[in-house]
């Protein structure tokens, strides 16, 4: 874990982004006169705070895949094959199960003239997003809708036998997202709750082993709760092989540093120098680092 500090403007972003990242992408020294190392890496991933991708349809369940194999449980019931079902036809995203009336969304936007758009629980399907043929149909005694209502901790309890559903959830818990719901709209996610999420959708799908994570003050707008779940999904990306970079202000984060880069002495054109680098008791002990004086050990 590699934690790139320095006060504001010293050149920290300009360093992970137009160097190290420009340089991994054309596969040649960017913004500086030599770079090595960068071929021993597989994959450079930037990780930013920006919402999802993807329509308000986007959930955890369909961000994370597991909503595929969901629906083919219910496919496989013996409810549903007597009824010829198939596994499209749970998805609230697809014609053939959605309620015809909000299609699949569970309530109803109204614009009203000079007042920002309101939204009401759709009255054809009580909310429940789907066809009532659909809801019929039980895995271990819930609906489709029960489960894109549960907990992903609630969840994992249902799927306990099942790996391809129960891995990805537990991956979403280990890093503090145990209490999302399943069928939870991604629009409602926090900045912190979009970036954790994304990195957990690229340990489930891609298994990254060599990669090299960069984030960009990934700490900010995070509540010190948060922190714990930010360094515990650090944790996994090293432990699989992978290395981190982040740029951070926050002395939690820069005290689990294995190494760091101090940038300085000052900002903007008194900015960009190279301070120190090395372990976290070197900056401790450096004089001429601002962020070594903040730093308690
Ligand atoms: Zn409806």
């Amino acid at each position: 874990m590699n934690v790139i500090t320095g006060v504001s403007g010293s050149g920290k972003t300009s360093l992970v982004r137009d160097v190290l990242l420009n340089s991994f992408r054309y596969e040649s020294a960017i913004n500086c006169k030599s770079i090595s190392g960068i071929e021993e890496i597989d994959e450079m991933i930037a990780v930013d705070k920006t919402p999802l991708a993807g329509s308000s349809m986007s959930t955890p369940a369909t961000f994370t895949g597991v909503f595929d194999e969901i629906r083919k449980l219910f496919a496989a019931t013996h409810e549903a094959k007597s009824q010829k079902l198939k596994a499209g036809d749970f998805s609230f995203n697809g014609k053939s199960g959605q309620c015809p009336v909000c299609k699949g969304t569970g309530e109803i936007k109204v614009s009203l003239d000079f007042i920002s758009d309101v939204s009401t629980v759709c009255e054809s399907c009580s909310g429940k997003r789907y066809q009532s043929h659909i809801l019929k149909i039980k895995y271990k005694g819930e609906s489709i809708f029960d489960v894109l209502e549960m907990s992903v901790k609630e969840a994992m309890k249902l799927f306990t036998d099942l790996p391809k559903i129960f891995q990805p959830l537990s991956i979403l818990d280990e890093i503090g997202l145990g209490y999302l719901r399943l069928g939870q709209s991604s629009a409602t996610l926090s900045g912190g709750e979009s970036q954790r999420l994304k990195i957990a959708r690229k340990i489930i799908e891609s298994k990254p082993e060599n990669a090299l994570f960069i984030f960009d003050e990934p700490s900010r707008g995070l509540h010190p709760d948060d922190l714990v779940h930010l360094q515990r999904l650090f944790d996994i990306l090293i432990k699989n092989g992978n290395t981190v970079v982040v740029v951070e202000h926050n002395p939690i984060v820069i005290s689990k540093a294995d190494r760091v880069i101090d940038l300085g002495p000052k900002g903007g054109d008194k900015g960009g120098k190279l301070i120190y680098q090395g372990n976290l008791k070197g900056l401790v002990d450096c004089e001429r680092s601002v962020t070594g004086r903040f730093l308690v050990m």
